[in-house]
């Protein structure tokens, strides 16, 4: 194990995506001269994940092998002095609090790893977000080029597929069926989508969620409400799914939509929270340690969205530097949860999809005009980077 001392007054910033890059370049614009901030992230590009639902679906959706997907993040910093910034292309791995020390593991482009590093910090911030339900690139998977290669895999088992279940109808799953059952109409494929609900998007409105079924269906997916599976093995390369009405369907493909997990495993459990979550309070700053902040989907929050990212690292960022300066946390910020607006997307066609805006269901034409028709996806390169919010706005 190779170590790195640092005399330098230092904030590391692990996780470098739609929290960690515009808190990166927010604190470097405004943090003391002698301070230097390192940012360790396993990939040197973003996933634009917002569109994971069509990039899965079918390859070449929005560019040649959805490149779009992946803008570069490096460029967005290459105007900081080596002395004031470093990027580290690896993970955390293990933490020692009493140390003021995060052991982080480099790895490179195809994921092997390298070399491991004790990097000393002032203040550590955690920004490392969520991973979804067994390794599915839904969120990053560690490099650009192994979620790249894990997409492609899945291509090929959807094009395979003549049976797919979907379980988990949250806003996820309801666009992946509504992108499968699009892409795949008239090819055989049957496409049945799983809530444990009594109606997709079980977590909003039951008008909205009664709108998204009907659109489902009536692209052909086979929605059942009120059910898990249960029990899943395999028979003749089948997936046995039994479900927990007693039904069993024989699927070629079971694409888990639901639990993002905080990426989370390398810090003490005793500053996490029961969904292994950072327990913070109202200032994003942990419980249990003084110096250690969270943001975005690793953060202890109810709503974790690209949306929620904005105010959350603001608090942070204001935090942090309030620290450093010794100020009295009268004068701290603090973040407060509030209701944000749901779009979702059901295949990318006019006027499909639907979602919820205060207590206005949105139009499926305005979810496909705003949403729909691309996911945002454009957006991708100025976030990356460090230009503007991933839900809008100019960092
Ligand atoms: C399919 C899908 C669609 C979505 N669509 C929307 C939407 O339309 N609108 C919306 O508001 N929200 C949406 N969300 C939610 C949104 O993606 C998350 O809220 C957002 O990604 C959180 O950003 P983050 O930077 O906190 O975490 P992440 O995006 O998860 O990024 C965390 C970063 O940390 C890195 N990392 C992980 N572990 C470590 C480690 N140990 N050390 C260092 N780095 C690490 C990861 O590789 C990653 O780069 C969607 C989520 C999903 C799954």
């Amino acid at each position: 194990m190779t170590t790195t001392t640092n005399p330098t007054p230092t904030i590391v910033l692990l996780g470098a995506a739609f929290s960690g890059i515009p808190l990166a370049h927010k604190l470097l614009r405004s943090l003391p001269s002698e301070y230097k901030l390192i940012l360790v992230n396993p990939s040197t590009h973003i996933y634009w994940n917002f569109a994971a639902a069509r990039i899965l679906s079918k390859n070449d959706q929005f560019s040649t092998n959805n490149s779009d997907a992946f803008p570069p993040l490096i460029p967005g910093f290459s105007t900081y002095a080596d002395t004031r910034f470093e990027f580290v292309q690896g993970k955390a791995t293990a933490l020692k609090p009493e140390e003021n020390v995060v052991v982080v593991t480099e790895n490179d482009d195809d994921g092997n790893v390298g070399a491991v590093r004790e990097v000393a910090y002032t203040h550590l911030i955690v920004a490392t977000g969520s991973a979804a339900a067994d390794g599915w690139p839904f969120k990053s998977v560690g490099s650009h080029l192994q979620t790249q290669r894990k997409i492609a895999e899945i291509h090929t088992l959807v094009e395979a597929a003549a049976t797919i279940v979907l379980s988990g109808a949250g806003a996820t799953g309801v666009e992946t069926a509504g992108e499968l059952a699009t892409l795949y109409k008239g090819s055989g494929k049957k496409i049945y989508l799983l809530s444990s609900g009594d109606r997709p998007l079980p977590m909003i409105r039951e008008d909205v969620g009664k709108a998204a079924q009907k659109q489902l269906e009536s692209l052909g997916v086979v929605v059942k409400n009120g059910v898990r599976v249960s029990q899943e093995t395999e028979k003749d390369g089948k997936k046995v799914l039994v479900l927990s009405d007693g039904e069993t369907i024989e699927a070629d493909l079971h694409i888990p939509t639901f639990g993002l997990v905080p990426n989370t495993q390398f810090l003490p459990l005793e500053l996490l929270d029961e969904t292994k979550s950072v327990k913070v309070n109202k200032h994003m700053q942990s419980t249990v340690v003084e110096n250690i902040w969270a943001t975005g989907d690793a953060a202890g929050v109810k709503d974790k969205k690209s949306i929620t990212v904005k105010p959350m690292l603001e608090t942070v960022e204001h935090n942090v530097l309030a620290a450093i300066r010794g100020e009295d946390k009268t004068k701290w910020k603090e973040y407060k949860e509030e209701p944000t607006p749901i779009l979702v997307p059901i295949g990318g066609g006019f006027a499909m999809g639907t979602g919820i805006l205060g207590s206005w269901r949105v139009w499926g034409f305005l979810v496909w005009l705003l949403k729909g028709r691309s996911y945002f996806i454009g957006n991708g390169k100025n976030v990356a980077l460090g230009k503007q919010y991933p839900g809008g706005g100019k960092v």
